[in-house]
């Protein structure tokens, strides 16, 4: 199993335990605010994107061709970011099954003790002290251990 793998792994139990101790967890599929409002464009190791890529060359020419685009183009933007990788007219992931690590921790784990997420998720922390987040900092380091990252359009001008 590599070790993409077993990091993913590992944060889906996590997610999938945290959102069925309460069913009304607020990120679910079609809630894309996060995605609008990226501090910086993914930085992922070359594993992760190796992925990503595939992801994108099994869609449609014309979807895919329009995402690389907007990748190349993220170069020259400013923050707050929406993700090139998102389709902005369903508000869905166009790599779900791919997305970065980073993406899948994002509302269910905290970084020291700030939880990465929106409002709503800040407002879940204040309502509900017994929630056990997950700790971004271990799987940062775990990330880490996959080998130097860079932002999407690092690799797709360098990987393609
Ligand atoms: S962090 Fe907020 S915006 Fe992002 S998926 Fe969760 S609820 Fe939606
Ligand atoms: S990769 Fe997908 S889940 Fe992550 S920020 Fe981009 S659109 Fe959102």
């Amino acid at each position: 199993m590599s070790d993409l793998v077993s990091i993913r792994q590992a944060v889906e139990a996590r997610v999938e335990g945290m959102a069925s101790a309460r069913g009304d967890w607020p990120c679910r599929k079609g809630c894309d605010d996060c995605c609008h409002r990226l501090a910086a464009i993914p930085r992922v190791s070359r594993t992760e994107w190796e992925g990503i890529r595939e992801a994108l060359d099994e869609l449609s020419r014309e979807v895919a061709e329009a995402a690389r685009a907007r990748i190349r183009a993220s170069a020259e933007e400013s923050r707050p970011f929406t993700c090139p990788l998102l389709d902005r007219d369903s508000g869905t992931c166009l790599i779900y099954a791919a997305r970065p690590v980073e993406c899948r921790t994002y509302g269910f784990y905290l970084e020291r003790d700030r939880v990465l997420g929106c409002e709503r998720i800040e407002s879940v922390a204040e309502e509900q002290s017994g929630v056990v987040w997950g700790n971004h900092e271990t799987v940062a380091e775990e990330l880490r251990g996959l080998g130097p990252e860079a932002a999407l359009h690092e690799w797709l001008v360098g990987v393609g």
